[in-house]
C-alpha cells in the first residue's frame, strides 16, 4: 500500500498527525510533514505504508479535511479518498 501526501494542498490542520505517527507538525510553513517520503514532483510525497500502519494512514488519509492524503493499493488503485 502507497500514501501521497499533496503538500501544496494541505491547509495544516493537522487531523492527519493524530491519526498516523509518520505525519508530523510543521508549525512555521502550516503544513504536515509525511516522514520518509520522497518529493516525486513539486509538493507531492511519496512513500510505501509497512502493514502494520495501514490502518492508521487509512484513518489519516479520511481525516483530511481537503483530500491531501491518497492512499493507493499495490496496483496503483486509488482506495482513499
Ligand atoms: S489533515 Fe490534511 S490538511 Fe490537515 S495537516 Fe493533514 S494533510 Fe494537511
Amino acid at each position: 500500500m502507497r500514501i501521497e501526501y499533496d503538500r501544496d494542498t494541505c491547509i495544516g490542520m493537522f487531523q492527519c498527525v493524530a491519526e498516523w505517527d509518520a505525519f508530523e507538525r510543521d508549525e512555521s510553513a502550516g503544513k504536515a510533514v509525511l516522514a520518509d517520503s520522497e518529493e516525486v514532483e513539486a509538493d507531492l510525497f511519496v512513500r510505501e505504508v509497512p502493514a502494520d500502519a495501514e490502518l492508521d494512514a487509512k484513518f489519516a488519509a479520511r481525516s483530511c479535511p481537503v483530500d491531501a492524503i491518497r492512499i493507493l493499493d499495490d496496483d496503483g488503485e486509488q482506495l482513499i479518498p
